[in-house]
């Protein structure tokens, strides 16, 4: 059986089930604090298990695109080295949210293995949480008696806490869980040892491939249990293991998941897998690596140097490095395996075909960048081994610098260094990473208390700020939360007019009132589905307070802010499709930002924007503006009818079933968006860029004003101009007056240059004049007058030239300070063992200034010019 049909048979037979098939949530995390990426099915159903919103099915099932690389699950570094640990892997998966239960979740996993699936009974063995008396939950004797009925009590085993008890987090769901285990050892060494004993003992052929989570209770702050009235199901099987017992291979990477790639890779090497250690890892890295960097970067994420894109750039080094060491790649090749899997996974996760040359020109781009990198810090590390004693070890300090600042691995630093005879300090290295790791944790960590619960009685929250502007509501529950300024209240309302932070657009401000108290709502942000105002007002005590007593809460938006932000939005709208006529169709966003100043745009484009472009996209969007263009907006459209009308959607954005479209005239600009916009595009009432830059590779950004901002720049640039016009009073052409002011300006300074030149000679001409022999030294001493500090070094050259055994003292007032240089001819430097540095030194003190320079020349500026004449009676003196 084919992966593609082992996937459709998972979905086929819950479908049959009763299930709703949904689609896979994007690989990146949205609106989740406690998320990057998607590690596991059940993350995009969180809010149904935490109740703060209703399922579109009490049964779904799906396939999901999980990875693991960071926080609670980072699996990276056994990526390569083991055959069934993978970054991104697909977990296929079944849920019942307050459903059905242990019994049948149980009896339809065991029959989808068995029968459909036809796995062997007797390699099958499970896992049945033994309880915890220290926390005070019972054995699972439900889920045993169960198993016991389908595959014997001699096939089930006992696991602890740490294997078999799931929790969503600190707080929260949670509840035992029960693992199915598969032998996929061959005849012989299963007769000489049982599968019982290798399961989750870490061997490469007895591994897990399903997990049965029953959620029945929630874990509170104080460490506490509480029954879940409603019990849920959350299974996650992992696709490629499942692939591989049931093609009957031993690695996942054996599967046809995988070994197109492998083989495409291995060729363009010269290599064959199979053949040697490290080699293998190479290219089970690199199979590996490369689906999760093209499925994060298809879903929006692009590599950068932080958070969740710094996350895809070190596995995309990871792959590059593994094959630049092991595989002998000196060029770029990670991109040049995308075609191959977008044609895999096409009609399953179509966002890879549809974008497939966005994503090989992000890989290229960075593998050349990375290339670069590891030449430089080859060179960098190949002195650091210079300088290294024979034998010794590098600092750990420094193998972290070679990592932090140049991505330079540490792994490859330490095969490098053993190349060379030497180590480097492991020790060292993970207490300078450690402590980095401490340093950024500090940077973004947040604590919240448990939610205090105001209302437990049920609701259908309710945004209305598409309509409305203020809304009557009930507090429902609050939480206080420290942060690193200081901390802040969350609140949660059963109804809201205040946008939630989405999509780009920022979240509304506003007041929560009570009475003639009111609080300040500072921003308001989703958590998942929930939406927080966030307030740091310091009344906010007793406006809890006085809710006990006065429920009429009105919560109010600060209208004058949304307005500008929505006509932001709705010009984003409008620019995009304005860029699609004059860029080309290939246009897609890649990042957008909205509030009340701007509206910022990353879309992907592969040249810079010219100004002619600009300004075509510009005349399109305002003339659109002119046209008064009406709003429609389409509430709960299903998806698919919006898709076939022609809506745009945006790649790593989570559509549910029904969808809100937006459309300034159908021909134009018809969107998927869930943002606030203006009743009809006049009142954007102007447009206007104000920079365009670029982002990464493939990626440019635009950022643009709108009505009274753009107005106010307008009216900026036009004082400016206004001014000038000023300057330039009787000329029609101002422009034209600057270049001929500018033309003369330069004439001018030629002549004045000349007039200096020939004045300087003058000087000299006199001076050379007034030289006195005193004994055999030639002696200078003059005030001269000359334009600035350069002209009397010059003369002090060209005396020097002219005369020989010069002694020579200039002074000089530039600009109405004293300026002094003393010039001695070498000789006398050597034989009277002269000094004009210190000569300078002590005539500056007259002019109440300092100086200083070489012994045959050096120069002294100062305050004082009344001094001048002494100054230079000094200098005389000194020979
Ligand atoms: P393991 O102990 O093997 O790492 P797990 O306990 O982390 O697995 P779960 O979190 O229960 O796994 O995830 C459910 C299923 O997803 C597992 O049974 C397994 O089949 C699959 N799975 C988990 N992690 C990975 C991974 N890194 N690569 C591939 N499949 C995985
Ligand atoms: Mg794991």
């Amino acid at each position: 059986m084919t992966s593609k049909e082992i996937r459709q048979q998972f979905l086929d037979f819950f479908k049959s089930k009763g299930h709703l098939i949904v689609p896979s949530a994007p690989l990146v995390a949205k609106n989740d604090p406690t998320l990057m990426f998607n590690n596991s099915g059940m993350a995009q159903f969180k809010d149904f298990f935490l109740g703060n919103g209703t399922p579109p099915s009490k049964r779904i099932a799906d396939t999901q695109k999980c990875l693991r690389v960071s926080g609670k699950h980072n699996d990276l570094e056994d990526v390569g080295f083991d055959t069934y640990h993978h970054t991104m892997f697909e977990m296929l998966g079944n849920w019942s949210f307050g459903d059905y239960f242990k019994k049948e979740a149980l009896a339809w996993s065991w029959e989808l293995l068995t029968e459909v699936f036809k796995l062997p009974k007797d390699r099958i063995y499970v896992s049945v949480f033994q309880g915890d008396e220290k926390d005070g939950v019972p054995f699972d004797q439900e889920a045993w008696d169960i198993w016991a009925s389908m595959v014997g009590e001699d096939r089930i085993i006992l696991g602890n806490k740490k294997d078999n008890f799931w929790e969503m987090g600190d707080t929260g769901p949670c509840g035992p869980c029960s693992e199915i285990h598969i032998d996929l050892r061959d005849a012989e060494e299963v007769a000489k040892k049982s599968g019982k004993e290798l399961v989750n003992a870490d061997h490469p052929q007895v591994v897990e491939i399903w997990n049965n989570v029953f959620m029945q209770f929630e874990r509170m702050a104080d460490g506490s249990l509480v029954s879940l009235p409603a019990k849920h199901v959350d299974t996650g099987m992992g696709f490629e293991r499942l692939c591989m017992a049931i093609q009957g291979k031993q690695s996942n990477y054996d599967t046809d998941v995988f070994s197109n790639t492998i083989n495409f890779v291995a060729e363009k090497a010269g290599k064959k897998y199979g053949e040697g250690k490290w080699e293998d890892i190479a290219l089970r890295v690199i199979a590996d690596h490369i689906r999760a960097i093209a499925f994060a970067i298809a879903d929006g994420q692009l590599p950068s140097n932080n958070k969740a894109g710094y996350v895809i750039r070190r596995i995309l080094r990871r792959a590059v490095r593994y094959g630049y060491t092991y595989l002998g790649f000196r060029e770029p090749f990670m991109h040049s395996i995308i075609p191959l899997l977008a044609e895999q996974f096409d009609g399953v996760f179509p966002e890879l075909v549809a974008q497939q040359e966005f994503v090989e020109r992000v890989i290229l781009e960075e593998e050349n960048s990375f290339l670069r990198t590891l030449e430089t810090g080859l060179t960098r590390l190949d002195k650091i081994i210079a300088e290294t004693e024979k034998n010794g070890r590098i600092a750990g300090e420094i193998v972290f610098e070679l990592n932090d600042t140049f991505g330079f691995p540490s792994d490859l630093t330490a095969l490098i260094a053993r190349e060379n005879g030497l180590s480097i300090d492991e020790e060292g290295y993970k207490i300078a990473l450690q402590a980095q790791k401490d340093r950024s944790r500090k940077d973004s960590s947040k604590e919240a208390t448990d939610w205090t619960i105001v209302s437990d009685e049920d609701f259908d929250f309710e945004f209305v700020g598409y309509d409305e502007t203020e809304a009557s509501a009930s507090l429902i529950k609050y939480r206080k939360v420290k942060t690193k300024a200081g901390s802040e209240y969350h609140i949660v309302l059963d109804k809201t007019p205040f946008y939630a932070e989405m999509g780009g657009q920022v979240g509304d401000s506003g007041v929560l009132v009570l009475g003639d108290l009111s609080i300040k709502i500072s921003d308001t942000k989703k958590e998942n589905d929930l939406f927080i105002h966030i307030s740091t007002d310091k009344n906010f005590e007793k406006f809890v307070e006085q809710y006990a007593t006065n429920k009429t809460l009105v919560a109010k938006i600060d209208t004058a802010r949304r307005s500008k932000i929505t006509s932001n939005h709705t010009a984003t709208h409008l620019m995009l499709s304005a860029m699609r006529e004059v860029l080309g169709s290939h246009i897609s966003q890649k990042g957008s930002y909205q509030n009340e100043d701007l509206t910022r745009f990353d879309f992907s484009h592969f040249s810079k924007v010219t100004d002619e472009e600009l300004g075509k996209i510009e005349d399109i969007v305002n003339a659109k503006i002119r046209a008064n263009i009406a709003l429609d907006e389409k509430r709960n459209v299903p998806i698919q009818e919006a898709i076939a009308a022609g809506a745009t959607a945006t790649f790593g954005e989570k559509y549910g079933d029904f969808v809100r479209v937006i459309t300034f005239d159908p021909n134009f600009s018809v969107e998927l968006c869930g943002g606030t916009h203006v009743p009809s595009t006049g009142q954007i009432g102007l447009f206007k860029f104000v920079a365009e830059s670029s982002v990464s590779a493939g990626v440019r950004r635009v950022e643009a004003y709108t009505g009274e901002n753009a107005l106010a720049m307008f009216e900026e640039q036009l004082a400016i101009v206004n001014e000038l016009k000023g300057l330039f009073k009787g000329q029609a052409d101002v422009v034209k007056a600057v270049k001929a002011l500018l033309e003369e300006k330069a004439i001018l300074s030629k002549k004045i240059e000349a007039f200096e030149s020939e004045k300087l000679q003058a000087i000299k001409e006199t001076l050379l004049t007034k030289v006195q022999a005193v004994g055999e030294v030639n002696v200078i001493a003059e005030v001269v007058s000359v334009p600035n500090a350069d002209a009397l070094k010059q003369l002090a050259y060209e005396l020097k030239a002219k005369i020989d055994n010069l002694y020579c003292v200039l002074g000089a007032e530039v600009a109405g300070k004293p300026q002094l240089a003393v010039m001695i001819a070498d000789n006398l430097v050597a034989d009277k063992s002269l000094n004009a540095g210190q000569i300078i030194r002590d005539m500056a003190k007259e002019v109440k200034g300092g100086g200083g320079g070489q012994p045959f020349f050096a120069t002294a500026g100062g305050s004082d010019v009344s001094g001048l004449a002494k100054a230079i009676e000094k200098g005389k003196s000194a020979v």
